[in-house]
């Protein structure tokens, strides 16, 4: 849609095949303050959209043949983007429903009054500038996100490069060197290669979460069973800790990569935290009415209340990384994915004795009522 400039005469299509009707309504609107334009035919309509553009048009329904105005309108709405009031002398509920599908700014029943009228075009012209703002909004949002998007990309390849570099110096250091380093020499060469592990981590999760933002992502349908089991296999587990599923998971129509970094840094994160001697992890998953409600219940150190959102804040950790903790991204991540599926995430505590993440997911058209995951319920490690 074009701008419409507030302080110019607002230019006015009148699409009707009465030419009385338009040299009376033109007279009255130009004494009004605005540019009229008149045509009497589909056709004229259609020419002056692409010669004079202008801010509004106003459309007899019953052009020529029955509903032929409609038509006309919906084409001016696709092809121009610019607004359309149709003006009418049948205002029957059939006509009116089938004039609503494409979305006019305003419906006047004639005969017209001028007063009537002028308030139906303010409020329109008004409603359109809006429109094209919002659009406008939109339009340079969605640029600046994919300049983001990119510049999140090079940023972490020219960031990555010296990392590598500096990694297998420390490498070549420890390696060549172990014979004349002092055991402080080699723990600082040591605490180098963790803190480039650190950087790449931070790397890498900075440019997972930049990437969150697109709903219309490839979507498929996955078996949620099925996908927490191939989860739970990338996790570096410790030996006294059990990952249990409790209920079958259901299927579940998403982009498999984005729920699997969900339940990856949910089930991630109750491993690394886990400090009980038997560590026992159990994700469940109940259904409701309108949506699935994931649990992934945990036994561990668990987190004080005032806590409870903060976790889900970027960059929030409540862990130092030298004392094992993270970069404070993995749980916004999770917050940001379940959000964009019109989702929601919380947790549940008690400090000393573990915590519970829920997450709902909405459900959607592809996954039946009740089809459930093939995966079995089993204690997977
Ligand atoms: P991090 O990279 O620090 O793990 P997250 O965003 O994943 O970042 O988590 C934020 C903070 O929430 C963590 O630093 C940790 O203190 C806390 N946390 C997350 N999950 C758990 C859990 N299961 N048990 C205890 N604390 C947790």
């Amino acid at each position: 849609m074009k701008d419409l400039k507030q302080n110019v005469r607002p230019k006015i299509l009148i699409v009707d095949d009465d030419a009385d009707f338009c040299a009376i309504t033109t007279l009255g609107l130009k004494e009004l303050g605005y540019d009229v334009v008149t045509a009497l035919s589909a056709g004229d309509a259609l020419d002056i959209m692409r010669t004079n553009k202008p801010d509004l048009v106003l459309m007899d329904i019953a052009l020529e043949e029955q509903f032929d105005g409609i038509q006309v309108a919906e084409q001016i709405r696709s092809d121009f983007g610019t607004a359309v009031v149709y003006l009418t002398g049948h205002a029957d509920n059939f006509i009116v429903r089938h004039a609503k599908t494409t979305e006019p700014f305003g419906y006047i029943v004639k005969p017209v009054k001028l007063d009537e009228l002028k308030a139906a075009i303010e409020v329109a012209l008004h409603n359109a500038r809006t429109e094209s703002e919002l659009k406008n909004l939109n339009r340079r949002l969605e640029e600046a996100n994919l300049k983001l998007r990119d510049f999140a990309h090079v940023v972490s390849h020219d960031l990555k490069t010296p990392l590598r570099g500096i990694r297998r110096l420390t490498e070549w250091i420890a390696k060549d060197c172990a014979n004349v380093l002092t055991p402080d020499g080699k723990k600082h060469v040591q605490q180098i290669t963790e803190r480039v592990d650190r950087m790449y981590s931070f790397i890498d999760k900075t440019l997972e979460y930049s990437s969150v933002e697109d709903k219309d992502e490839d979507k498929s349908v996955v078996d949620l069973g099925e996908l927490v089991h191939s989860v739970i296999e990338t996790i570096d587990m410790p030996e006294n800790v059990t990952i249990t599923i409790e209920n079958q998971l259901p299927v579940y129509e998403c982009n498999e990569t984005r729920i699997a970094q969900v339940f990856q840094n949910i089930l991630g994160n109750a491993v690394k935290y886990m400090d009980k001697p038997q560590g026992q992890i159990r994700v469940g998953c109940v259904e409701e009415e309108s949506f699935w409600k994931f649990s992934v219940k945990d036994n561990g150190p668990g987190i004080e209340e005032k806590y409870f959102d903060k976790v889900f804040e970027l960059f929030k950790t409540l862990v130092p990384p030298d004392k094992g903790g993270g970069t404070g991204i993995g749980l916004a991540t999770v917050k940001r994915i379940v959000e964009m599926y019109g989702g929601s995430v919380w947790l549940e505590s008690e400090p000393g004795r573990g915590s519970t993440f829920f997450f709902s997911l909405p459900k959607c058209e592809a996954t039946s009522e009740n089809e459930k995951s093939t995966a079995t319920a089993t204690v997977t490690k």
